[in-house]
């Protein structure tokens, strides 16, 4: 880096409260950001001297401006304004990382082609009668993949090509501060380090699971053929979508979750809703343990069970999915020997800036986010970008009201508090709840089954949350996330524009004139 001198962060976007800078962590800061290297003799041995703090590294370990672990957001960092420093970017797996390989695109690209396999079932109740004359898997399989798997390969081509880029194909893990052993016995340092490592699915600690073959979100995609039943351990976003994939397919597919509704962490009137009508479509068994996996004589695995009555019952299937959430992966990368901090469940931990306990690391994404979520990791990306560049005008992201949506059938969207956190936290609030059955398009759809909620401070009117359950929930939720992140008040976010008629967004217009006075 060519003299950029770091000191205290002067201003932040707005969001949440950062910590100031340590008088020694601003020190260190300046040290990594002002590189004056030179060899010295000590005891005899060569160092070469990198930095103007603690750091001396071996002659012979190659040295870079910036280090990234991780190809997927952690790639996206990477711009022309970095084209002066050297980086090195280490990739154990696919390029591109998880949602554009396991994740989001491809997930979503099987929900489309499965929204229309299951609208059949819809179609009928309008008095036109489809029939589905079947899903070529390998074909709708191909057609995504032979998208997404050219897009990962001319993604690393193309960071293989850059000038001031070395992309590194194996393991990282610490070996010192700011010293990371990259596989195939290379190691190397770097002046700042960026840990966009990501999450793997949580395989659960089930008896018998490891003498069958399962899947998870990460092989599940890719089946050699559809298969005419499944099992899916877990009851979250993952179970969710791929249970509506599989079963609008034509796959009987059974969900095995512990609890007592679907999506547990959403409001409990979408939960709710949202488990009974899934069940329509899937055989849902909440408040159900699986005890132990084995294979069954004719091939397929077995699944034994205790249901809410304790009866135990065993399930076979030709698959069976494993979908019980996912971990960050700060638990394989030796982070202590790096001097960076990790709470017990491996997640990273960081500041307002997304800067770690060591000075000169940066973490962003799944590592270190409770919110295991693309545009959360995203808006990371960008800020440690900035952070990066700017050392003496950090900025902060916004956690404020990060939205989220289930891509299943029905779809399900929220942000900020549920019903339930907002009264445990004492909030004075009201609730308006709107049926899209109520608007001239819930009418065309002869819906009667969905619903938008949210919750208001009942002074102000602003936007506590939202929670919807329907078609196009992830987009209708789309205005209150604005204005929630703007703190309009629900009768001004009515009342203060034109609403399309007769769209479907009229159902969030009229749940926000429930509100009005
Ligand atoms: C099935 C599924 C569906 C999803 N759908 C959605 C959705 O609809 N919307 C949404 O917002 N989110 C969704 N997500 C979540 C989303 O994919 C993640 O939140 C996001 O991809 C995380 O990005 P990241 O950059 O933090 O990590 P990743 O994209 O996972 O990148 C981490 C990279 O680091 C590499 N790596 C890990 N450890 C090392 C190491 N030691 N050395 C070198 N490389 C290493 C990994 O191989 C990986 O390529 C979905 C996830 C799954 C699994």
């Amino acid at each position: 880096m060519h003299g950029v001198v770091v000191g205290a962060p002067e201003q932040s976007e707005i969001g949440d409260p950062v910590p100031a800078m340590t008088a020694q962590s601003a020190a260190e800061a300046s040290a990594i950001h002002t590189p004056s290297c030179s060899d010295s003799w000590v005891r005899g041995k060569r160092y070469r001297r990198v930095t103007l703090g603690r750091c001396w590294h071996h002659v012979g370990v190659r040295h870079f401006d910036l280090c990234i672990i991780g190809s997927g957001s952690g790639n996206s960092i990477i711009d022309d304004r970095f084209d002066h420093l050297s980086v090195a970017l280490v990739e154990m797996g696919t390029f591109g990382g998880t949602c554009l390989n396991v994740g989001c695109i491809p997930s979503k690209m099987f929900v489309h082609p499965a929204d229309l396999a299951a609208s059949t079932l819809q179609a009928a109740r309008l008095g036109v009668d489809l029939d589905l004359e079947g899903v070529r898997w390998q074909e709708v399989r191909d057609r995504i993949f032979g998208r997404i798997d050219p897009k990962a390969a001319k993604g690393r081509t193309y960071r293989e090509q850059s000038r001031n880029v070395t992309v590194f194909d194996g393991r990282a893990r610490f070996v010192g501060p700011r010293e990371l052993d990259v596989g195939a016995a290379q190691t190397i340092t770097a002046d700042q380090v960026v840990i966009a490592a990501g999450s793997r699915p949580v395989i659960p600690d089930l008896a018998g699971l490891n003498s069958v073959d399962f899947h998870t979100s990460e092989t599940v995609m890719r089946l050699a053929e559809r298969p005419r039943s499944m099992i899916i351990l877990g009851g979250g976003y993952v179970a969710a979508e791929f249970a509506h994939i599989f079963s609008a397919f034509g796959t009987a597919v059974t969900v095995l979750n512990r609890s007592e509704v679907l999506l547990r962490r959403e409001d409990v009137d979408v939960a709710e809703r949202f488990t009974e009508l899934l069940g329509r479509r899937v055989d849902v068994r909440v408040k159900t343990s699986a005890t132990l996996v084995e294979r069954a004589a004719d091939g397929r695995v077995r699944v034994h069970i205790e249901g809410p009555d304790q009866q135990p019952e065993q399930l076979d299937a030709e698959v069976l999915l494993v979908a019980t959430g996912r971990t960050p992966n700060g638990d394989t990368l030796d982070l202590e020997r790096g001097e960076i901090e990790a709470d017990d469940d491996g997640l990273v931990i960081v500041d307002g800036y997304q800067r770690t306990s060591a000075a000169g690391v940066f973490a962003l994404g799944d590592v270190s986010s409770r919110q295991q979520l693309k545009h959360v990791a995203n808006k990371d990306a960008r800020v440690v970008q900035h952070n990066l560049l700017h050392p003496v005008s950090m900025i902060s992201g916004d956690r404020r009201f990060v939205p989220r949506a289930v891509f299943s059938m029905p779809q399900v969207a929220s942000v900020g508090l549920t019903e339930a956190e907002a009264a445990e936290q004492g909030i004075d609030y009201v609730v308006s709840r709107e049926d899209y059955g109520n608007t001239a398009f819930g009418w065309a759809m002869e819906d009667t089954e969905h619903f938008v909620k949210i919750i208001a401070r009942t002074d102000s009117k602003v936007l506590l949350g939202a929670h919807l359950i329907g078609p196009h929930a992830s987009s209708l939720i789309q205005p209150l996330i604005q204005a929630m992140s703007f703190e309009q008040p629900a009768p001004d976010v009515a009342r203060g524009q034109y609403w399309i008629h007769p769209a479907m967004t009229e159902v969030v217009e009229n749940a926000l004139l429930g509100l009005a006075d």
